[in-house]
């Protein structure tokens, strides 16, 4: 039987990249600090344990320096020769405002940018480092190892530091004094419920994209049967919890990140099994077109560049007949050597002509057939450059939807087909904090004495879209705000 009742300056709720940040930071300034995850030791890491990349601003090579190993200066050269040079902060900020409309909250979008090149060389301090991303991916550099990686060196960091771990702990209710000041955590154990008291508690436990009744009251209809791109553990709780006590919701609610993902994506995803929690994405759909079980046309495939584009689109293919798209690419994708590795065990169909190919999906023949030859009559001469940093604006015209850039004619057998289905992968609905501090803030207009939040638990800088890359950024961010924040905090008191 375990102890009951603990006691730590600092207590963090949750065990993905958010957690672990604000624990490296919060251990700067004590060596009292608790982390509680809801998930078994094996399943540990969150989300973040199954992700690839991390979206930060540099200005050139000089940036880089400091994150990579064994690489010569001349190869860092190459690695930006590649076609992204620098991302500066104002190409981070517009970029962000373009995939939201312009509705992501700016007091959060300002720390987020002029914060995340300071933040991933202070990860570098801690032991991280990156290595040079797939050629796909439209960030420079990836974490070593992807998230799996970085959430382990997280883990070994912590262990070494002092940081203490509580698996299989599910917080369930924060616990205030009589000014409203949180001074603790309620948590259930395989053995019972225990009592977590500190002096400052991060929330950093998720979205609610793995709860069925929250999802359907909150995405829409239909969200509630969606399979999980993730971890089944981020139910909503940390949010339900603070709301209870008052904490203000903001943000975009009724939208979240979800993209296309392999038919055969389970219900959920979990670290220890899906280690590469990435190998069921389909994101080759630029490269062709997609259509849904009627054999139609329903997006324009490339209205923006693929990280800007893959987290709205599950959306769209949700909203089709049972809830499935099925990407086509001839034969000139497969010769031109664009197929990403993950596409080597996926589902697939393959055919010589179009209409063997409509026939082994189930799809209307001649609808399907006809679809095709219209997008092949609309595409429009130009320089055809499918670069996974820039729009190269070779398009069709005179159909609805169009396809707005990487426009080819989809002409030369064989053919292959991919069936996808949407995986929500997080909600962008979250609480109000304070941009430099993480305090969550009350209802009432005043900051939760003792209360900070970060991670995907944070409202208001996604709304729509986001940028691939964006959630790991913001994580680590804010992590490292509300880190420092409730470590001084709790200190000082
Ligand atoms: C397969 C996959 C690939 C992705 N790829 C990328 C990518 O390349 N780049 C990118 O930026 N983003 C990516 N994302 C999104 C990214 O994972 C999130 O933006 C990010 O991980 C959020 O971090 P977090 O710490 O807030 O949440 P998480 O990492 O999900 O951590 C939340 C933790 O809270 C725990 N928890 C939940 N409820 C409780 C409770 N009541 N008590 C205690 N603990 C609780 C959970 O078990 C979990 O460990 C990907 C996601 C998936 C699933």
């Amino acid at each position: 039987m375990a102890d009951d009742v603990f006691h730590y300056d600092v207590l963090i709720v949750g065990g993905g990249n958010a957690a672990c940040s604000a624990a490296h930071a919060a251990l700067e300034k004590t060596k009292s600090v608790g982390i509680i995850e809801k998930a078994p030791k094996r399943d540990r890491g969150g989300n973040s344990a199954m992700t690839g990349h991390i979206r930060f601003v540099f200005n050139g090579i000089e940036d880089l320096r400091p994150l990579v190993r064994n690489m010569s200066d001349d190869e860092l050269r190459k690695l930006l020769e590649g076609g992204l040079p620098h991302r500066t902060e104002a190409e981070v900020w517009d970029e962000l405002m373009r995939v939201t409309n312009n509705q992501t909250d700016e007091e959060l979008l300002h720390v987020h940018v002029t914060e995340s090149l300071n933040t991933v060389q202070w990860l570098a301090s801690k032991g991280h480092d990156w290595v040079p991303a797939s050629l796909t991916n439209d960030n420079v550099l990836t974490m070593n190892g992807g998230g799996a990686g970085l959430q382990k060196r997280n883990f070994e960091i912590l262990d070494r530091t002092g940081a203490t771990f509580h698996y299989e702990t599910a917080a369930t209710e924060l616990i205030e004094d009589k000014t409203g000041r949180v001074t603790g955590v309620r948590a259930l154990t395989p053995s019972g419920y225990v009592m977590f008291h500190a002096k400052a508690v991060i929330l950093a436990c998720g979205g609610f994209e793995a709860n069925a009744e929250m999802r359907a009251r909150y995405l829409g209809p239909g969200w509630d049967s969606v399979h999980v791109r993730g971890v089944p553990y981020n139910t909503g709780d940390g949010l339900r919890m603070a709301m209870n006590i008052g904490a203000l919701p903001h943000g975009s609610w009724s939208t979240c990140h979800a993209s296309p993902q392999d038919i055969a994506l389970p219900k959920f995803t979990v670290p220890s099994v899906h280690v590469h929690g990435d190998s069921l994405n389909r994101y080759m759909y630029p490269y062709g077109i997609l259509v849904n079980m009627k054999g139609e046309r329903f997006i324009d495939e490339v209205y923006d560049t693929r990280g800007r584009t893959y987290a709205s689109m599950g959306r769209a293919i949700m909203a089709q007949p049972g809830g499935i798209a099925i990407q086509i690419l001839d034969a000139k994708i497969r010769e031109r050597d664009m197929y990403t590795a993950n596409y080597r065990k996926a589902t697939t169909a393959k055919a010589d002509t179009l209409e063997q190919l409509a026939v082994e999906l189930g799809l209307p023949v001649e609808n399907f057939v006809n679809t095709v030859r219209a997008f092949n009559a609309a595409v429009q001469p130009g320089n055809y450059n499918p670069d996974r940093h820039n729009l190269d604006g070779k398009s069709t015209a005179g159909i609805v939807p169009p396809k707005s850039n990487y426009a080819l004619e989809i002409d030369k057998g064989p053919f292959e087909a991919w069936p996808v289905r949407c995986g929500i992968t997080f909600t962008f609905g979250g609480l109000k904090i304070n941009a430099t501090t993480g305090q969550v803030q009350h209802v009432a207009g005043r900051p939760i004495p003792g209360l900070y939040a970060a991670g995907e638990m944070v409202g208001g800088l996604f709304v729509g879209a986001y940028a691939s890359g964006a959630g790991m950024m913001s994580g680590a961010t804010f992590g490292r705000v509300a880190g420092n924040a409730a470590g001084a905090a709790a200190v000082a008191s």
